[in-house]
């Protein structure tokens, strides 16, 4: 008899093999089963509430995975590359989803009859390389020298970005807003430069762009109404100094037993006080803005020098202006002089709707903007701002990689049809798995045509008919349930978006496939691992 060998600890709960393979596939597709609605034009939003009551309204394939906090290792890995497509181009997410989820369900039947993982891994190798080389040749580059047209084209690429989200019938307004704000960044075009400030109320046609910083007025004391609300030009001191009397109460212990010794304490605050103000009036600055509160009579000091104060200025703000107006942020007065100032051509300080901002135009250093957007309810201008994120990296990857596709499912339709007619000139499994891949490619169209409630059978076989035919750029016509050249429609899209999907897609799913077990150790497995008895320390003898 052989005697029983313990590998793992008891309640080690591990699956292997075919089983396990298939119910991770099924796993990814609950997930697809998530997002599949939100895809196109068409497509419908997602109301999630999290354990908080925070409701969120997107169509953002990355946000909604984000919010639904999968707990399946393998779905998981989907969450991941959605986010992952979210960080690398921003939009495309919900796509990148649909493929990897596609891909698995149309290699499934192979599984379960028993090929090898690795041989349809490497099939699908062998098709996204092909797919890549076809979208390379295949893409338009576009013309950078004609600076009008290159505006038009990133205007149509910001706007079939939007044209999927709650505000596309904004979207002419806020491509054009999108494209001057990405254009109004230096070579790098970092994201950061781009603020973007909600404001409730007023329609959306009310947002605006600002040439340069603008935040929200800050918390402020009497004596601010006095102060003066332009300049131009304009000198900013950033601070990072508590502009405030520190009263007697704030943790010190001061004995004394008469009544001089005790104002001569509080002369002595004043005074520090006024050393650190006057030294600011000194080094020329017209407007102070500081990370910490500024008192009352700093306030009334500064209103009296004809001088703008604002304390309590977010620090991603400060560090925005600071980018934007040069200078540095100070910790001390000491040294501050008209070297480290923050110059800009004009200061102001206006009403949008119910808030009040302060607006840095024509900053001389970093070129930086800001979106101020207006709209009703709070979790529309939310969705509204993650929309103009999508757009605003879209705009920004189309400088950087100057080669658009078109979209509406043409270039899937047209890798399919590459892909099927490679298909037949090899022999063996590959044949089938090729097969299967450009099968599953076609998912895009189809999904837009259900989202939109058209009969997709029929739009696909037109589609089909039309890509035989060498017309590498027909795709759904979602405005009147046909088909059209998306090319001429002008719905295009970056290149490197459709690139990066197809790549995130089918390493997800190698990935996928090339796990044939899962152990869950019941000490690291969280949910289900045995409780350790209460009032003991982990590490104590029973
Ligand atoms: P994702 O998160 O993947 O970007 P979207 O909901 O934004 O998902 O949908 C993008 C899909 O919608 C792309 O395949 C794009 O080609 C398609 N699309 C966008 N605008 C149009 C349009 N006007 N007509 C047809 N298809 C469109
Ligand atoms: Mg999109």
């Amino acid at each position: 008899m052989q005697p029983q060998i313990i590998l793992l600890k008891e309640g080690t709960d591990t699956t292997q093999g075919k089983p396990q393979l298939i119910s991770n596939i099924n796993a990814c597709q609950m997930v697809v089963d998530a997002v599949r609605t939100t895809l196109g034009p068409r497509g419908m939003d997602k109301l999630i509430v999290d354990q908080n009551g925070k409701s969120t309204i997107s169509n953002d394939g990355a946000t909604i995975l984000k919010l639904l906090d999968i707990v399946h290792p393998a779905a998981k890995t989907l969450v991941d590359i959605a986010k992952s497509q979210d960080a690398e181009v921003g939009d495309g997410t919900t796509s990148v989803v649909l493929l990897a989820g596609e891909f698995l369900k149309q290699v499934k039947p192979f599984i379960e009859e028993g090929v090898h993982p690795r041989i349809i891994i490497k099939a699908f190798r062998r098709a996204t390389q092909l797919a890549i080389e076809k979208i390379n040749s295949l893409s338009v580059k576009i013309e950078k020298s004609n600076i009008k047209e290159h505006r038009a084209l990133l205007e149509k690429c910001a706007a079939t970005a939007m044209s999927s989200k709650l505000i596309h019938q904004q979207k002419d307004f806020f491509s054009k807003m999108v494209v001057n704000a990405v254009l109004q960044l230096d070579e790098l075009l970092p994201l950061n430069m781009i603020g973007i400030k909600k404001v409730a109320g007023g329609s959306l046609e009310d947002s605006l762009l600002v040439a340069g910083v603008a935040f929200k007025k800050t918390f402020s004391y009497a004596g601010f109404e006095m102060q003066p609300k332009t300049y131009r030009p304009c000198k900013i001191a950033l601070l990072n100094i508590e502009l405030e009397l520190k009263a007697e109460r704030d943790n010190a212990e001061v004995r004394v037993d008469n009544v001089a010794e005790y104002q001569k304490i509080v002369d002595a605050e004043w005074q520090i006080l006024y050393q650190k103000l006057d030294k600011i009036h000194q080094s020329g600055a017209n407007v102070v803005l500081s990370k910490l509160p500024i008192g009352d009579v700093a306030t009334q000091y500064f209103a009296d020098r004809d001088m703008f104060c604002a304390g309590r200025v977010p620090d991603e703000d400060l560090k925005r202006t600071m980018k934007a107006c040069g200078g540095a942020v100070m910790s001390t007065v000491h040294d501050i002089n008209d070297a480290i100032l923050g110059k800009c051509e004009s200061f102001e300080e206006k009403q949008i709707g119910g808030e009040r901002f302060n607006f840095f135009a024509g900053c001389l250093n970093a070129k930086t903007c800001t979106l101020v957007l207006r709209g009703g309810a709070e979790q529309f201008l939310e969705e509204t701002e993650r929309s103009l994120h999508d757009a605003i990296m879209i705009v920004r990857r189309t400088i950087k990689n100057d080669a658009v596709v078109a979209g509406g499912g043409a270039i899937e339709m047209e890798l399919s049809r590459t892909l099927r007619d490679y298909s037949r000139t090899i022999a063996g499994k590959e044949q089938l798995l090729i097969g299967a891949i450009a099968r599953a490619l076609e998912v895009i169209p189809r999904q837009l045509c259900d989202n939109a409630g058209f009969d997709a059978t029929n739009i696909l076989n037109k589609l089909r008919q039309k890509h035989h035919q060498g017309n590498k750029w027909y795709g759904v016509d979602i405005n009147s349930e046909d088909i059209a050249d998306n090319l001429e429609a002008c719905v295009w899209e970056p290149a490197i978006v459709k690139i990066n999907a197809l790549t995130a897609a089918s390493e997800a799913a190698c990935l996928i496939l090339s796990v044939d077990e899962t152990i869950k150790n019941p000490k690291s497995g969280g949910g289900d691992a045995p409780q350790m008895p209460v009032g003991r320390g982990m590490g104590r003898p029973m």
